[in-house]
């Protein structure tokens, strides 16, 4: 492909492949957009937390001067080595990933414009799910569905508890532990307490606690799902001190019905973690087996700012640059004397680069994971999901975080 050709991909997907590296460029905000039909995420709202860095970097100079100071005072544990030895494996390839994308006059030029872009609009009042699901009265909540651009009006059903919309009608369902499902086409407005969100076409949430979750599970594993992203409460300071969301110990995440959930054909698991090293040897030794997963591949999200350098010094022990993804096949029964034959080999050591948006906020990649689902039409599914996704069915606590109307234009 010409330059040329890449960077008209690139305007219309998000995603830009630099051949030398095979690692990827993402924006967010373009994929996302594809997931909408009427509506358009607003790149001011997604990039806030970068737009506000602008106005705060001496702060974060001396906050970096600090960190480095604490790194240097004492030798490496036995466990912070091998967090080092995955590190120096993983830096090469992330060097060379940089590397393309400083050598990318395109790329970095959209980067340059970012900042361009309309001002940052006022916070508005956030809507806590979390403890709104808590109190007395969630079960009664009900949120109202408007979708006024039907095509695939006929055929209303109602299905195993679930509500569907399919007609211009404005319909209303309870809001917790219920799956609410828009399957037209085209975005859906919802309002709940006088607040609008925005559902993508073909989308669904589950909004609940951990406790409810194998509410998800098929009757019928042939509707399972063969895509599972997956992003946990891991227990961290960062999260705790910021107060940003709950986090759950370790074994709390072992009891999630993953083999369950996965179809017939099997799934494709990618699990976000943390860098740190107890943290992988519990997935390795522990959740992946538990969970009937077979390790298979690592991936890196490495994060940059406007200049395209990286937000943080790439060898800063606590505070890396990136976040790793793990990539396991979940497969269900013995169909071959190898389990795994059938199955795409997934590239090990693959690079995405993107400007971080909100505190914890993933890249959707959920894209680029699709070609290695198993079967033939990917049925996905994104676990303490804070947002919604065309085609996706998400879960979590508080799915409809990032659907507030105000990350919207
Ligand atoms: N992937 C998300 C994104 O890109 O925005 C971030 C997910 S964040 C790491 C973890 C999510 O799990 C938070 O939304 C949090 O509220 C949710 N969570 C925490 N405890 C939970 C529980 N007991 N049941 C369900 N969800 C929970």
């Amino acid at each position: 492909e010409r330059d040329n050709d890449k960077l008209t991909t690139f305007e219309k997907t998000g995603i830009y492949r630099f051949e030398k590296s095979n690692a990827v460029f993402i924006d967010p905000v373009r994929v996302l957009n594809r997931h909408y039909t009427r509506f358009k995420l607003s790149p001011s709202a997604y990039y806030s937390r970068f737009f506000d860095s602008a106005n705060s970097n001496s702060q974060s100079v001396c906050r970096k001067r600090k960190r480095k100071a604490k790194t240097t005072s004492r030798p490496l544990n036995e466990k912070e080595q091998l967090a080092n030895q995955r590190h120096l494996e993983a830096r090469v390839f992330m060097l060379k990933a940089h590397e393309d994308l400083l050598g990318n006059n395109d790329i970095l030029e959209f980067l340059r414009n970012l900042r361009g872009d309309e001002a940052a609009e006022g916070a508005s009042v956030e809507q806590s799910f979390v403890e709104l699901g808590t109190v007395w009265q969630a079960h009664m909540y009900e949120i109202t569905l408007n979708h006024c651009h039907g095509d695939r009006s006929n055929n209303e059903s109602q299905n195993g508890g679930s509500c569907r919309i399919q007609s211009c009608e404005p319909k209303t369902f309870l809001l917790f532990e219920n799956l609410v499902v828009n399957e037209t086409s085209n975005d859906a407005e919802a309002i709940f307490l006088n607040n609008k969100y925005i559902l993508p076409k073909e989308s669904s949430f589950f909004m609940s606690d951990l406790g409810k979750i194998h509410n998800l599970i098929p009757a019928d594993s042939d509707r399972g799902f063969n895509l599972i992203v997956i992003d946990p409460p891991w227990e961290n300071s960062s999260a705790r001190q910021k107060l940003k969301y709950q986090t759950l110990p370790n074994r709390f995440f072992l009891s999630l019905p993953i083999k369950k959930l996965s179809h017939t054909e099997g799934a494709l698991v990618a699990l976000w973690v943390t860098n740190r090293e107890k943290l992988r040897a519990f997935v390795e030794n522990e959740l992946f087996p538990k969970w009937g997963v077979k390790y298979m591949a690592t991936m890196y999200w490495l994060k940059v700012k406007a200049d395209g350098l990286l937000i943080g010094d790439l060898d800063l022990f606590h505070h890396r640059p990136y976040e790793c993804l793990l990539l396991g096949y979940c497969v269900k029964e013995a169909v071959y004397c190898d389990r795994y034959f059938g199955l795409k080999p997934i590239p090990d050591n693959q690079v995405f680069i993107s400007i971080p948006g909100d505190y914890s906020r993933k890249p959707p990649i959920g894209e680029l994971l699709k070609e290695y689902a198993p079967g033939f039409e990917p049925r996905c599914a994104e676990l303490f999901s804070r947002e919604m996704l065309a085609g996706w069915s998400s879960w979590g606590n508080e799915p409809l975080h990032f659907q507030a109307s105000s990350y919207f234009k």
